[in-house]
Order: structure tokens, then sequence, then C-alpha cells
């Protein structure tokens, strides 16, 4: 997979094409590599970023190549959701995208029978490229949440680096939605995340994109907004439109008309997106990905690392200060490639379908 994305001058198309598409689309390189980034290169360089610039919030950028200033945490508690993984320092969004989160928050927990959220990465304090994970997440407008319910206690920063993925998928079946684990709360959590006009796009397993449009019976105005991804099968990602005057924020194409639950999802229950990649064709040269460097950010991503941070994760925290978090937070251990974000190993990349998204 590596080899047929690296065709050197259309790396970056792809990584814009590869955000167009979704989160762990390129995850899978990114596990590939499985190696520190170049010193100089820019996953190296925003992933070493502990604060946020000051100042107003704003996209640079595209979703998945881009940075941004004035980023705000998300509190790790609130009285509907819990941030996981804190070692990653990866609780950061536009507060566009921080209020949202609270707000889907509270209206599961209130309307949906969802007790709360497990938030889990959203972006780094001043968004960029990411060591691993995601292609995405880079402009703050991004979020992973649980497929989990909160659970009734709060829990330790241990319990949030350690609590398991639960995947919504059947093991042994092909795209099976396990009727163990899923439940109507969680469809009921999907559209409500859906049924916010910031909302632009919901990222979900095709499994789970079928099963909605097979069973969901209320409103479907929005079901169209859930996109089928490769993996996503225990969590799924928030993408909200650029905000009014982000003037630098480089807006996605709208999501087609309907429900989405035609011939597009049709196409991921074929063998093609599971099929391995082609071999490259006899002679051909390898390429070898080149490693995306802050020059290849907008100009302004300079300028985002090159400014004064605030003076405490507290002071930038959304609700301010006195909603900012108590846990004392170890220090981020070597970083590992969460197993439902990498891409299974035979996934390609869809290069000829770009109506999927
Ligand atoms: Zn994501």
């Amino acid at each position: 997979m590596v080899l047929r994305i690296s065709h050197a001058l259309h790396t970056l198309g792809r990584l814009a094409l590869a955000g167009a598409m979704g989160a762990s689309i390129i995850a899978g390189d990114v596990a590939a590599q499985q190696k520190q980034p170049s010193p100089g290169s820019a996953k190296a360089i925003f992933g070493s970023v502990a604060l946020p610039t000051q100042g107003a919030a704003q996209p640079f950028g595209f979703y998945a190549k881009g940075c941004m200033t004035g980023a705000v945490a998300l509190p790790a508690d609130g009285p509907t959701w819990e941030a996981m993984r804190l070692s990653r320092n990866r609780r950061w969004g536009n507060p566009a995208m921080i209020g949202l989160l609270e707000r889907l928050s509270r209206d599961a927990a209130n309307y949906d029978g969802w007790p709360g959220l497990l938030v889990g990465d959203i972006a780094q304090p001043r968004g960029g490229p990411m060591f691993n994970g995601h292609a995405s997440h880079q402009i703050g407008l991004d979020a992973d949440v649980w497929l989990t319910p909160m659970p009734s206690h709060r829990m330790s920063a241990e319990e949030r680096e350690t609590l398991p993925f639960t995947t919504m998928l059947q093991k042994n079946a092909f795209l099976t939605i396990n009727p163990d684990v899923w439940s109507d709360a969680h469809a009921r959590l999907l559209m409500r995340a859906a049924s916010y006009p910031q909302v632009e796009r919901i990222f979900v397993n095709p499994a789970i994109k079928k099963k909605m449009c097979d069973t969901w019976t209320g409103d479907r105005t929005n079901l169209g907004k859930l996109r089928p991804e490769y993996g996503h099968d225990s969590h799924f990602h928030i993408r909200i439109k650029c905000p009014p005057g982000a003037a630098g924020c480089k807006p996605q194409a709208p999501v087609a008309a309907g429900d989405g639950c035609g011939k597009s999802l049709a196409w991921w229950f074929t063998k093609e997106p599971w099929a391995p990649p082609k071999p490259p064709k006899p002679g051909a040269k390898p390429v070898k990905p080149r490693e995306v460097m802050v020059s290849d950010l907008p100009n302004a991503c300079s300028a985002v690392l090159a400014a004064p941070p605030v003076s405490s994760v507290r002071a930038a925290t959304y609700g301010g200060a006195s909603a900012a978090e108590a846990l004392t937070v170890a220090p981020a251990a070597e970083p590992a490639v969460a197993p439902d974000e990498a891409l299974p190993a035979t996934g390609p990349i869809p290069d000829d379908k770009p109506s999927v998204q």
C-alpha cells in the first residue's frame, strides 16, 4: 500500500484525498512506517509542541493538511464526558469543535439513552500532522468519539490509557455488526451527532453505515452525513465545517444528496476495497514516500509554530480554568498505533472511487 500511494508527485494530492476520505485512510502507511519521524518533519515538530498559541482560534488549511491557532482543550472530565488517552495530548480543538462535543454529550445523555461520551483524539495543541493514527485531525475540526458508553465512575488516568476498544463488528464475519454490542442507543447517538448543522461528515465503518441504512426508521435527512470508511468500528469520527469567518480554512465539498445507502455503500461490500494492492509495473522505479515537511503545509503554519504559547493547559481549557482537568497526567509514553486506527493489511486506497465520500 505504501508503494501504491507513493508516487512522489501525487503524494500531497493523495494526502488531501485521504483527508477527504476519512481519518484512518492512510493510517496504514503510518503504521507501515513504524519509525520515528525525521527530526525536521512536520509530524516531529507539531508532535512535540505542548501548548497552543495565544489569541484567536483559526484553522489554516485542510483537515488533512494544516494547523491551527488559539486551540482550546476539552476538559478531561465533564458531567457527560470523559476524555481518553490523556497522555497523547490530543484533546485540543477549535472552540467550535469542543463546544459541539460538550453539546452532543449533553443531548445524548438527555435524549438518547447514552450516558456520556468517551472522547478520543481531537488534535494536537497546534494541530498539524500526527506521528500516528490519523491523516486528518490537523485543524481542530475533527474528533473521535468511542462507540463505548461512558462508565458511571470517573476513570483514573491509567484506566483511560488502557481501556480497550470494543469493536462493533462480529469476529470472523465480513462486515457484520455484532448484535451483542450494538444497540439502538448507538444508532441514536450517531444520528444525534449528524443532526447538528455544523457537522459535515461522520465517518463510520461500512457495516455500521449499512446497519443504519437498514434499521433507522426516524428522519433520514441527515443519514447521508454518515460516511462509510475503513476502520471506525469502535469509534466514530465527527468532522465539522469551517467555522464562519475562518478565511484560511479550506472547506470540503459537501456530501452528495441522499442517504448514501445505495451504490456507494454497496461498493464496500464487494471485494475491490479489500483486495491487496496491485504490484508495481515491472521496471517501475520504486518511489519512497516522502515525509511531510512544515514547508508543505500552508504558509501560516510556520508562524503558528513560532507564536508564543498560552501560559498553561488550564488557561486554555474550554470553559475557563475552573473547568481544567484535576487529573495529573503522566508523561506521554511511546505512542502505539491503536489497532482500530490501522488499516487492514490488505486495505487499498480506493483512488478510483472519488464518489464514496
Ligand atoms: Zn478520526
